[in-house]
C-alpha cells in the first residue's frame, strides 16, 4: 500500500515533535516513530538565557564546553531563538518549576557561568516537554504512525521521495516531498548508555546509505554520573548534573574529592573533563565506580528537586539523602551526526535532519549541559520554517529503495564500540576495532560503529570528548572536521575538511 503526504518526520522526540508542530498548519505532515526516544528521560532541564542573563554569555559557555569547535552562527541561532521557543512551549501548556514569586526557577549545571537551566517536576523536565509537545501535536491534528522506518525511497537522480515503514509485521511505502530524520543519538550502539533502546542510530545509517555526509562522529559524550547499578549493558539511570549544581561532590572509593584542584569549576567542570577524571580515578583504583556525595544538601531540597534520581537510587537500595551513591560514566549523547545546514538540509535533496541525529555544529567537540532539548526546539522549528517556505518538488522518474538492512551480531558490535571507542581511545585499539567490525557486515549498528571508529581514527589529537591517550593534547593542525561518507563498497570512510568549508 502506498500513500502520499507533503512531509514525513521520523522520530517523536523533542526535535520531531517540534518539526511536525511547526508544519501542521501549512503542510500535510506524517509523524513516524518506533516509540519514545531520549526526550522523556531528560532530567536536568532546558538552558535559556533571558532577563539579566545574556544570550551572548550562553554562547560563550557553549563554545568553551565545545572546545572552541562550535559553529558560532548556529550557536547564535540556538541561544537567541531558544527563549522564544521556550515561551511558546509554556504557552502550549508546558509547566516548568517556579519560585514562590511566580518566576521560573533556574539552576546551574556544569559549564554554565549563570543559573539558566529551566526545569520541570524537579528532575523530570524531558517528560514534561514531551507531554506538552505531544498534546500540542495531537491538538494540531498531525497524523502519527508507530512503526520502524526501514528504508528510504530515492530517485535515480538522488532526490528523496518517501519512506518504507514496518508496522504490525507489514511494510508500507509513504511518498513525500521531504523526509526529516529526527531519530536521536546512537546510545544503543554501545553496551551501556543513558539512552533507551529505540535510540540506535537508524537515521545515521539511512542518511549515509542515501549518500549524505556525517561530521564530528568522533565526539561522543559520556555522562560522568550514570547510576552504577551493577548492570553493564542496557539503559542506565542518570544522575543529573544538577545534583552537583546544588552542591554534591565526587569522591573516589577512599573518600577523597576527585575534582578539587583539577579545574576552576571543580565538580561543575565541563562533562568531558569530569568523565575523564572519573575514568582515570577508576583505572588507578581498579574500581568499577566512584561515589557521588550529596549528603551536605538539605534533604528537602533533594526531595523536591530530584524525585526521579531518588526513585532510581531506591530501586538499587541506596539513599541519596543519607549516603554516598555509586556512579560511573556511560555513553550519553552524540555531538556530531548528519551534516546539515542551519535549516536542517543534508547533502541529499529532499532529506533533512534535526535534533541529536543532526550535526549543526552547536555542540562543537562537546555538548554543554541542557543545550540539546533546546537544540530540538530551535532547529526542529527551523526545519519546519524552511519547509513551509519551500517544499522540494515531487520526485519524478525512476526510483529505488535504500534499505536499512539487519545486523547479524548486534551484541558483538556493541562490545567492540564500547571497548575501543569509550572515553579513552588509542590508535592500536581503533585499528583493532576497524578490523573486527569489517567482518560484521554493514547492517545499521555496524555502519554506525564503523563511522565512529573511522572518525576517531582520523582525529589524531584530543579535543572535547574525543580523548586519544596516544595524542593527549589538542593540536591546531587538527582544527578541522572529520567527514564520513560511504565509499563504493559501502564502507564508511573518513576525510578531513577545513572548518570554513562546513555548511
Ligand atoms: C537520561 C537522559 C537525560 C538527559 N537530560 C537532558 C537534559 O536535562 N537536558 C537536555 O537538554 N538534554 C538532555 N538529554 C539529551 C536529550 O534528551 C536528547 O538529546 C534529546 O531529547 C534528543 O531528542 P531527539 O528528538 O533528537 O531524539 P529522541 O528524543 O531520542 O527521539 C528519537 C525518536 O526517533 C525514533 N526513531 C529512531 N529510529 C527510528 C526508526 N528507524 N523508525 C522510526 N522511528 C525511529 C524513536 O522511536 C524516537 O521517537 C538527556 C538524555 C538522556 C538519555
Amino acid at each position: 500500500m502506498t500513500r502520499a503526504v507533503d512531509v514525513v518526520v521520523i522520530g517523536a522526540g523533542v526535535a520531531g515533535l517540534s518539526t511536525a508542530l511547526g508544519l501542521a498548519a501549512t503542510r500535510e505532515v506524517l509523524l513516524l516513530s518506533a516509540g519514545d526516544g531520549s526526550t522523556p528521560w531528560a532530567q536536568g532541564g532546558v538552558a535559556a538565557a533571558y532577563g539579566e542573563d545574556d544570550p551572548l554569555d550562553h554562547l560563550l559557555d557553549t563554545d568553551v564546553a565545545g572546545a572552541g569547535f562550535c559553529d558560532p552562527r548556529n550557536v547564535r541561532a540556538l541561544v537567541e531563538e531558544g527563549p522564544q521557543r521556550l515561551a511558546e512551549l509554556i504557552a502550549q501548556g508546558a509547566r516548568f518549576d517556579r519560585n514562590a514569586d511566580g518566576s521560573l526557577s533556574r539552576t546551574l549545571e556544569g559549564g554554565h557561568g549563570h543559573p539558566r537551566i529551566v526545569h520541570a517536576g524537579g528532575d523530570a523536565t524531558g517528560a514534561e516537554v514531551h507531554r506538552a509537545l505531544r498534546s500540542a501535536v495531537q491538538l494540531a491534528g498531525v497524523q502519527t504512525i508507530t512503526g520502524r522506518t526501514v528504508g528510504l525511497i530515492q530517485s535515480d537522480t538522488g532526490r528523496i521521495g518517501g519512506v518504507l515503514v514496518e508496522a504490525g509485521g507489514q511494510i508500507s511505502q509513504i511518498d513525500a516531498r521531504a523526509v526529516v530524520l529526527a531519530t536521536g543519538g546512537i546510545g544503543n550502539a554501545y553496551l551501556a548508555s543513558t539512552n533507551p533502546s529505540t535510540v540506535c542510530g537508524d537515521g545515521i545509517a539511512l542518511a549515509l546509505r542515501a549518500g549524505a555526509s556525517l561530521v564530528d562522529m568522533e565526539f561522543v559524550q559520556f555522562h560522568p554520573t550514570a547510576l552504577f547499578t551493577g548492570e553493564t549493558s542496557g539503559q542506565l539511570p542518570l544522575v543529573t548534573e544538577a545534583v552537583r549544581g546544588e552542591g554534591a561532590v565526587l569522591r573516589d572509593i577512599h573518600g577523597r574529592r576527585i575534582m578539587a584542584g583539577r579545574h576552576p569549576r571543580a565538580d561543575l567542570a565541563p562533562r568531558d573533563i569530569v568523565a575523564r577524571e572519573i575514568e582515570a580515578t577508576m583505572r588507578r583504583d581498579g574500581s568499577d565506580h566512584v561515589w557521588l556525595d550529596a549528603t551536605a544538601i538539605a534533604p528537602d531540597v533533594l526531595r523536591q528537586r530530584f524525585p526521579t534520581v531518588l526513585a532510581s537510587c531506591a530501586r538499587i537500595g541506596v539513599d541519596l539523602l543519607s549516603e554516598q551513591i555509586p556512579i560511573a560514566p556511560a555513553e550519553h549523547f552524540l555531538c556530531g551526526g548528519i551534516r546539515t545546514d542551519r535549516n536542517g538540509a543534508t547533502d541529499v535533496p529532499g532529506l533533512y535532519a534535526a535534533g541529536e541525529v543532526a550535526a549543526t555544529g552547536v555542540h562543537g567537540a562537546n555538548r554543554l549541559a541542557s543545550n540539546s532539548l533546546l537544540e530540538g526546539l530551535v532547529f526542529g522549528r527551523r526545519v519546519a520554517t524552511a519547509l513551509t517556505l519551500d517544499l522540494p518538488p515531487t520526485v519524478q522518474g525512476r526510483s529505488h529503495e535504500v534499505a536499512l538492512g539487519h545486523d547479524r551480531e548486534p551484541e558483538r558490535i556493541r562490545a567492540i564500540l564500547t571497548k575501543y571507542a569509550g572515553i579513552r581511545r588509542d590508535g592500536a585499539g581503533l585499528n583493532a576495532a576497524g578490523e573486527e567490525l569489517e567482518a560484521l557486515g554493514n547492517g545499521p549498528l555496524a555502519t554506525v560503529a564503523r563511522s565512529v571508529i573511522e572518525a576517531a581514527t582520523a582525529r589524531q589529537e584530543s579535543r572535547g570528548c574525543h580523548w586519544r591517550s596516544d595524542y593527549p593534547r589538542s593540536d591546531e593542525r587538527w582544527n578541522e572536521h572529520v567527514v564520513v561518507r560511504l565509499d563504493e563498497e559501502d564502507r564508511p570512510t573518513a576525510r578531513h575538511l577545513q572548518r570554513a568549508a562546513t555548511r
